[in-house]
């Protein structure tokens, strides 16, 4: 006879906080919950839960804390290091159904929106207020505010506004026992003791559960011109890169692919043939300002020489046209194989010696494998994509993450440690710095029930 499954109290404890229709246990049901954007990581959910608001929250944390439940908080699933998925017996908690944004504060120049919130639905509600929001990035459409703030998102805009860090006024969170962390009034100056809200952005859910995020927003400029330019190598984009700075106030973003990235792009948007000059090299440039700045860009790009093949883009469409080349480098990989995806920084004067011999490095890992490299040259931010290599393979990533240490750099620019990195934060943190942390962890997660494995 068949011996039914022993009902699982903790469902019940959460079904009282969140309604049984928000706590999911079919395996259908978690499926979604389980897997990560790229298909390398996944692991089975004991339960995945939908709290609703911040008070469901704080009552979820409190019910595993109680049970011993580890905890995995997860946004939009959009992230690349593994962390917002489970490993194995983990609760999903899902803040998507925290998804309100505040009306605009116009003289604070700030916005309110829940953790769940897309990026979209955040630059939606900046847009019609006559401001902007000074992240973005291709995930757009599906990564959330408490994702981009837990792991300190970047993007193109960095150049110019800063990362995630940067647009954060204060955060409201649930901590490891359940209690809820009030969200300060936002003012630029307030420094009344330890920032512990600041020191929550960029702890990709191991110190506590976000829930709510008093955002800064950036003036809308509504005059934007984008170039994409052809270079013989990494030496010549790193020149460009240093005229543009000096030259170019309206500079907003400087981003880079090369030549076989982009035709992995064309090959996956079924594009024509080469609808863009071709060269070992691409840079795009995007600049923006309240008065047209295409001749700010234009003379700066005729100082530093680059070859009259430069397209400029001064309308919407087109300009969308060119950052669909760059944008849609991570699909395209994803569609090509599982990537190991290493998101990493280097000083810019290091990136021409990095990008050289990032593919040599490789090559010794795992022999066959094929290396994609593009990223955000303002930053000396590599997404160093590499396919072909077994997804449980650690040569690739040692190698690779090895080299950006050595060059000076770090393991994660803006993607965070995550699982995929743990092991390896031993490379640009030194023992005090991982002593310092684990004494905060301890501090604010002694029961280590927020996301266990990743980071630390
Ligand atoms: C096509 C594509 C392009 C991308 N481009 C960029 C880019 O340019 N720059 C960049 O920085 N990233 C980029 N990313 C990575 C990703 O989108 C970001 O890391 C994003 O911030 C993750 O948000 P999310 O809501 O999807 O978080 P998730 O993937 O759900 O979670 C990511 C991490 O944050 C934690 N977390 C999520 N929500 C909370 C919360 N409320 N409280 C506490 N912890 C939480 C999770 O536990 C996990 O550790 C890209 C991803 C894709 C797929």
């Amino acid at each position: 006879m068949p011996v039914a499954a022993a009902p699982d109290v903790l469902a019940q404890r959460l079904a009282a906080v969140v309604g049984a229709g928000h706590v999911l246990a079919d395996p259908d049901m978690r499926a979604p919950f389980e897997r990560d954007w790229t298909g390398r990581f996944a692991g089975r959910a004991r339960l995945a839960v939908r709290p609703a608001d911040t008070a469901q929250v704080a009552g979820v944390v409190a019910a595993c804390a109680a049970a011993g439940a580890a905890i995995v908080p997860q946004g939009g699933n959009t992230g690349l290091v593994g962390a917002g998925v489970p490993r194995g017996g983990e609760v999903v908690l899902s803040l998507r159904r925290l998804d309100h944004v505040g009306a605009v504060d116009a003289g604070a120049g700030q916005v309110v929106a829940g953790a769940g919130a897309t990026l979209a639905a955040v630059q939606a509600r900046a847009g019609a207020a006559g401001l902007a929001f000074g992240v973005d990035f291709a995930a757009r459409d599906s990564a959330t505010v408490g994702g981009l703030a837990a792991t300190d998102a970047g993007g193109a805009l960095a150049l110019r506004h800063g990362t995630m860090r940067a647009q954060v006024a204060g955060l409201q969170a649930v901590l490891a026992d359940g209690s809820v962390l009030p969200r300060r009034a936002g003012l630029l100056k307030d420094n009344a003791g330890y920032d512990l809200g600041a020191l929550l952005v960029g702890s990709e859910g191991t110190l506590a559960v976000l829930t709510e995020v008093a955002l800064r927003l950036v003036p809308r400029l509504p005059a934007r011109v984008a170039a994409l330019v052809a270079l013989p190598d990494a030496d010549a984009a790193v020149a460009l890169l240093a005229v543009l700075r000096a030259q170019v106030a309206s500079l907003e973003a400087v981003e880079f692919f090369l030549d076989d990235g982009l035709q992995l792009v064309l090959d996956h948007l079924g594009a024509g043939r080469d609808p863009v000059p071709r060269a070992p090299v691409h840079v795009l440039v995007q600049v923006a300002a309240r008065t047209d700045p295409t001749q700010e860009l234009a003379a700066a790009l005729a100082s530093a020489g680059v070859d009259d093949r430069t397209v400029l883009a001064d309308d919407g469409a087109g300009r969308e046209r060119l950052w669909r080349l760059r944008e849609g480098h991570t699909e395209a990989i994803n569609a090509a194989g599982i990537p190991h995806k290493l998101d990493v920084g280097v000083p810019v004067a290091e990136l021409p010696r990095f990008l050289a011999q990032v593919p040599r490095v490789v090559a010794r890992a795992a022999p066959g494998a094929r290396t994609i490299l593009f990223g955000h040259l303002g930053d000396g931010n590599v997404h160093v994509n590499v396919l072909g290599a077994a997804p449980d393979d650690p040569a690739v990533d040692d190698a690779v993450l090895a080299l950006a240490a050595a060059c000076g750099g770090t393991i994660s620019a803006e993607h965070g440690v995550g699982v995929a990195k743990a092991r390896h934060l031993g490379l640009v943190r030194g023992s005090v710095d991982l002593a310092a942390m684990r004494r905060v962890k301890a501090a604010l997660d002694p029961a280590g029930i927020l996301n266990p494995g990743a980071v630390l």
